[in-house]
């Protein structure tokens, strides 16, 4: 086995035990791998070695990358984890298949109305920011319920579940387990939660897709 065969399995393997601990079904938990910042020559030995989901947090990046290597693999799942700015929803909603941080009306709208124009439906999540830092993306957890009202109720978005990215210096868990109640209140199915560092945690309360980087593809 090549490198990244090795740690592609060992990191499911790792991921299928938290689930398991947690008394779920590993086959509901979804790697995401996050390949931000490498090349198609580092994306090309994960996609070799079976992995079909992948991350990345910037549009123009995801355009200039992944296009050429759909065309090799078309089963291919991607996912914009990072901020979307409205001018480039257009390119983000042609490009994707699911966009992990719906924030704010004006970008949801934008999208609802890209998804019309476009005849396509993307997997949705609602970024919710559980630390309430003031220089972080998301919607405070106060406003998280309305929020996910409106994109339903008025733009008829379905929104599929929740995301965080916890604060650095926290205990993710604490965050994990918060954004799950959220959801649950909520009757949203699914959570995007837990990073290199933290999947197992956040596989245990409950993440259905999990989303990692630098354990896959190396520092960045
Ligand atoms: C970069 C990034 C990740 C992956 O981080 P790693 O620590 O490298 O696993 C996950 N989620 C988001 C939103 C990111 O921007």
């Amino acid at each position: 086995m090549t490198v990244v065969t090795d740690t592609l399995a060992d990191i499911e393997t790792r991921l299928a035990a938290a689930a398991r601990a947690a008394g779920r079904d590993p086959a509901a938990v979804n790697l995401i791998a996050v390949s931000k910042t490498f090349g198609s020559e580092h994306i090309l030995p994960v996609l070799e070695a079976g992995q079909r989901m992948f991350g990345e947090n910037r549009v123009q990046e995801a355009k200039a990358k992944w296009p050429e290597l759909r065309a090799h693999y078309p089963d291919i799942e991607l996912h914009l984890i990072g901020p979307l700015q409205s001018n480039k929803t257009r390119e983000a909603v042609a490009l994707f298949d699911a966009i992990h941080t719906v924030d704010r009306p004006k970008i949801a709208r934008a999208i609802a109305e890209e998804q019309a124009r476009q005849e396509k439906r993307l997997k949705l999540f609602v970024e919710v920011n559980t630390g309430e830092e003031p220089q972080k993306a998301g919607i405070m957890p106060k406003e998280t319920a309305a929020f996910v009202a409106h994109c339903r109720d008025d733009l008829g978005l379905e929104i599929a579940g929740l995301m965080c990215i916890p604060p650095v210096e926290e205990e993710p868990a604490v965050h994990f387990a918060f954004l799950a109640k959220l959801a649950r209140d909520l009757g949203l199915p699914e959570l995007s939660m837990g990073m290199s560092s933290d999947f197992e945690t956040a596989a245990s309360f409950g993440a259905t897709h999990v989303r990692v980087g630098s354990a896959i593809f190396g520092a960045r």
